[in-house]
């Protein structure tokens, strides 16, 4: 659901066209969310074509898939030096040394350092960060049913967690890769854009937490062997839509390494590969 205010009608109609949504009324609308408030809300619009993942439950899917085929799962394995070695790589880890035909750079925010350590060229990744508040069903209501909530042109959103509800300021702030934490200012300040919309102020939180979302500069992901180095793969720049997109990526990824045929188009394989920037 996208909620605006009656003067915000040209990013309103931005994010209907982009997200393929349906205008409402805004009767329609609090009768899905209860707590939108009529004094501010002036336009709504919404579809029932968008699904929540369970985050933990796919990642979960995607360890017991590898497993199954024989992969291994090594945490706590920090890459500290990458040499290129006949046939391959071998790493160098806090767990000890890795050989490997390919090298799939994966390394989210820090990809670029990866592609570093190997002699590989960065691509000029910007890790953006975002926070997260999780606050208390408003008014002790349930939410489970409560579509994800937009503020128009991405101002914030929040949707329902658990019994609880997440409300992000949607803030794209540049950063270096580090395990993010939120600013409480922007927390602050997205809150306050979320309450003007509704009726229930938000009075506590419940916990509150930051992540990167990390860009390529053409805000495309990065999909291919490095020109330099077919033996070098970037899988990278997944932006805010990695786990949506993580199913066609891995395919892709698995296509290109097997040398087997895609089911996508040789234009959009080309838009995703690092040979882009070159
Ligand atoms: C607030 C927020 C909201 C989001 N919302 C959505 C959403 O609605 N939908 C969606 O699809 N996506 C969303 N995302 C984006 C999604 O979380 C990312 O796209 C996804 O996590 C990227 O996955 P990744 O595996 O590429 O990178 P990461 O999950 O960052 O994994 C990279 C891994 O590499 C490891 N690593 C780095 N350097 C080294 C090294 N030297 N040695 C060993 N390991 C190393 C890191 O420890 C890390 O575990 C959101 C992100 C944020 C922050």
């Amino acid at each position: 659901m996208i909620v605006a205010q009656a003067d915000q009608r040209a990013a309103f109609d931005r994010d209907v066209a982009g997200f393929a949504l349906e205008p409402v009324t805004v009767a329609e609308a609090q009768a899905r969310v209860p707590i939108l408030n009529p004094a501010a809300v002036g336009l709504a619009a919404m579809a029932d074509h968008a699904w929540d993942i369970d985050t933990d439950l796919l990642i979960q899917s995607h360890i017991r898939n590898l497993r199954a085929q024989g992969g291994v799962v090594q945490t706590g394995a920090r890459v500290g030096a990458l040499a290129r070695i006949a046939g391959g790589w071998r790493a160098e880890t806090a767990a000890g040394p890795c050989e490997g035909r390919i090298l799939v750079n994966a390394a989210g925010a820090w990809a670029d350092d990866i592609a570093t350590l190997a002699g590989i060229a960065p691509l000029g990744l910007t890790p953006l960060r975002r926070s997260m508040a999780r606050i208390p069903a408003p008014g002790g209501q349930d939410v489970s049913r409560w579509p994800m909530i937009f503020g128009a042109g991405e101002s914030w959103y929040a949707k329902p967690d658990a019994g609880a509800l997440i409300v992000s300021p949607a803030e794209e702030h540049a950063t270096t890769p580090h395990d993010a934490w939120a600013d409480d200012m922007v927390l602050a300040e997205g809150l306050a854009r979320y309450e003007e919309m509704v009726t229930t102020p938000v009075t506590r939180l419940i916990a509150n937490w930051a992540g990167l979302r990390t860009f390529a500069p053409d805000r495309v992901p990065v999909i291919g062997a490095d020109p330099s180095d077919p033996a070098f793969f970037w899988l990278a720049g997944q932006g805010g839509y990695g786990f949506q997109t993580s199913f066609a990526a891995a395919r892709l990824v698995a296509d290109l390494l097997g040398a087997r045929p895609s089911d996508l188009s040789p234009g959009l394989i080309a838009a995703l590969a690092p040979g882009r920037f070159a």
